[in-house]
């Protein structure tokens, strides 16, 4: 740290993303990717569109944003775009929980990271015991941040329960949907009722341009041009030109991004059939990953035997789960190689 940096800032401690090793080839199956490449369009889009590179972006993003409202049902005016979805977690907790925000101790681990960072009361709330959410205890909350379905429980909270949240709270619910593809809820709709909610979307996993960077929010327009008017104050350009191209592209191409996830629940169910006869526990997930322990073996050992294997999976040290691992679905051939290494493993310990 140098002796420059300001004052509140010296006890941030910064979110730490998933390994992206560049030296050798692993299975990455550590930071929920689709294995799949973007769609055949997205690439040729990004690919004519590469010539226009010494201009800038629309800031205004308009014809992504109508396209994200056709698809969502809702008018442009509801649409907000991100460098991420990570940027719109950073721009809310800036901009709209003075009077603190709850949200859960096992969930994403940026929630915690933003919180810090400006300043704002976190009040954490345990999960059950089993990880489930109980939303009675977020009644009455100042704001609310909730990861739906949950990370890295991979569990999902009903649309009756994440409305009732919203009823109790006079200030903000913002419902984080960056697995919602992979299951059966989303609350986006529920935009129009309530105006005080905001879900938010990502291109990252389901539609497999966590390389691009591209995130949104669905909310009331009053919510929407307050994000604008952050954004126009610290980076009117956040969506390059690639990525908004790549990003209409990907929503033309519906056909294709619902082949890759149904391959991928496909999978899930199979790496979690045969996780659980190898004696691991995991809870049927709603996400494109799998949570999972042995009760034989360390979440870490797990970890680094995988990794000597060429496998990565995700560890974290929280004491509540470190018991576990986080297993990213891939291709089929990964998860068959995952299983035969977990084989290996358990019979050599
Ligand atoms: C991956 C993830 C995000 C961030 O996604 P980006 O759009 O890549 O910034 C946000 N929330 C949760 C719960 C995630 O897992």
């Amino acid at each position: 740290m140098s002796r420059f940096f300001n004052r509140r800032f010296r006890e941030l401690e910064a979110y730490v993303p998933g390994e992206q090793p560049q030296d050798k080839k692993y299975i990455k199956l550590n930071t929920n990717e689709m294995p799949y490449p973007p769609s055949p369009s997205v690439l040729k889009a990004i690919n004519d569109e590469s010539s226009s590179l010494n201009l800038y972006p629309d800031p205004s993003a308009a014809k992504l944003k109508a396209k994200l409202a056709e698809m969502y049902g809702v008018k442009s005016e509801n649409v907000f775009l991100s460098n991420g979805s990570d940027e719109i977690l950073s721009f809310a907790f800036m901009s709209f929980f003075d009077n603190g925000v709850s949200f859960a101790d096992i969930t994403y681990g940026f929630y915690k990271v933003y919180a810090d960072l400006y300043g704002v009361n976190a009040n954490i709330i345990p999960l059950n015991d089993d990880f489930t959410i109980d939303p009675e205890q977020y009644f009455g909350s100042a704001n609310v941040v909730i990861a739906n379905p949950n990370a890295p429980t991979g569990l999902v909270l009903l649309r009756e329960e994440i409305e009732s949240i919203i009823k109790s709270v006079s200030g903000l619910v913002l419902v984080d949907e960056a697995y919602a593809d992979f299951g059966e809820v989303t609350c986006s709709d529920l935009v129009e009722k309530y105006d005080n909610l905001i879900v938010m979307g990502t291109y990252s996993k389901s539609r497999a341009m966590a390389g691009a960077r591209l995130g949104f929010a669905i909310a009331d327009k009053q919510i929407i041009d307050d994000l604008e008017k952050i954004k126009f104050s610290t980076n009117p350009y956040n969506i390059n030109r690639l990525t908004m191209i790549a990003g209409i592209a990907a929503l033309e191409d519906k056909n294709y991004y619902d082949e890759c996830i149904e391959k991928i629940k496909t999978d899930r169910k199979f790496t979690t059939d045969e996780l659980r006869k190898l004696g691991f526990e995991a809870a049927d997930s709603n996400t494109n990953f799998v949570f999972a322990r042995n009760p034989r073996m360390a979440g870490q050992t797990v970890y680094e035997e995988l990794k000597k294997r060429g496998i990565l999976v995700r560890h974290f040290s929280q004491k509540r789960i470190r018991d576990y691992v986080r297993i990213t679905i891939g291709t089929h051939e990964q998860m068959q190689t995952l299983i035969n290494e977990l084989k290996n493993i358990l019979e050599e310990a």
